[in-house]
């Protein structure tokens, strides 16, 4: 994962002021030059790297810090907790609870594994004790119900859509109620990623929400896309209420900083990180715990 290579850049620029004699403003300043240079280099937006490092400097303010201070540690916690922030929001997402039905909305571009993530999200959950149902809404692409038909059985997960219907609200309307008078208590509706015309995706995507009205929106992002997860989690926000997201494909050669941008755009925590094609291979997402790691 390419993300620990931003880890490792970080922890050396650290290391490298940790060892100097004296820490004064020009250690702190190649230091903090570093750390710039390893998160543009992981894609993460520029923007978000300046106000980041405009903050370290805001605290780390070497005059005022009188001899007696660990300028080491109040450098390394600086940078620890800068990276925390961008990675958090500030609000937890909504969480489902057994026995009470709830509704969630996955959204996302064709390809960035929306269909097989819904799948992991209500595996993880039917471990858990939950009796969750997947519906598939996405009656743009060919093949889109079969998947999450294949995935769905694999993993014995009552399913709805149909072959025939073409209206995806229709079907989203049906499925969610079918599966409340079944108990379900977590229904997971699986949308389109694609369209003739992008608005016509928005659109589509607020429709099936207005008339769905779910618990909780997930925004899903293939976690290689760099640069361009800000533009395109914001549009997906714009449209509908965005609450979470999950990152997939984490295992190859993601560079991380397209996560923390769609953080950003959304202000949406980041709640599991996909990590391969199987089912259980879907990681619970923590900010603090990634962060030390990251870190080493
Ligand atoms: P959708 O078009 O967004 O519904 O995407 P799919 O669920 O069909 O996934 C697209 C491709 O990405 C498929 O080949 C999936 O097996 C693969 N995929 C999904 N999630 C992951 C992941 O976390 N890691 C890896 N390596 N592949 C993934």
């Amino acid at each position: 994962m390419v993300l620990a290579e931003l880890g490792g850049s970080i922890s050396r620029a650290l290391q490298k002021m940790s060892n100097a004699t004296i820490i004064d403003e020009k250690v702190l300043g190649e230091c903090l030059n570093e750390i710039t240079r390893a998160l543009m280099h992981a894609d993460v937006k520029f923007e978000m790297v300046r106000d980041m490092m405009a903050n370290i400097k805001r605290i780390v303010n070497l005059e005022d810090l009188a001899a007696g201070h660990n300028k080491r540690r109040i450098i390394q916690q600086a940078v620890f907790n800068e990276l925390c922030k961008m990675m958090d929001p500030g609000k937890p997402s909504f969480t489902p609870k057994k026995g009470k039905p709830s509704i969630v909305m996955f959204v996302g571009l064709q390809g960035s594994g929306k269909t097989t993530t819904c799948t992991k999200y209500a595996y993880y959950h039917q471990r858990k004790g939950f009796k969750p149902a997947l519906v598939c809404a996405d009656t743009f692409r060919a093949g889109a119900f079969d998947q999450l038909k294949q995935n769905a059985t694999k993993a014995n997960i009552p399913f709805y859509g149909s072959y025939m219907e073409s209206d995806p609200v229709k079907i989203a309307v049906e499925g969610v109620e079918r599966f409340k008078k079944e108990n379900c208590d977590l229904i997971i509706v699986d949308t389109s990623g694609r369209h003739m015309q992008e608005a016509a995706l928005f659109e589509e995507m607020r429709q099936v929400s207005e008339a769905t009205r779910p618990d909780l929106v997930i925004f899903v992002m293939d976690g290689s896309i760099g640069q361009m997860a800000f533009a395109q989690a914001q549009a997906f926000k714009q449209s509908v209420p965005v609450g979470a997201v999950i990152v997939t494909k984490m295992d190859g050669h993601a560079k991380g900083g397209g996560a923390l941008s769609a953080v950003a755009a959304t202000k949406s925590p980041v709640i599991f990180i996909g990590t391969g094609e199987h089912m259980d291979e879907f990681e619970v997402f923590d900010v603090k715990p990634f962060v030390s790691r990251l870190l080493g």
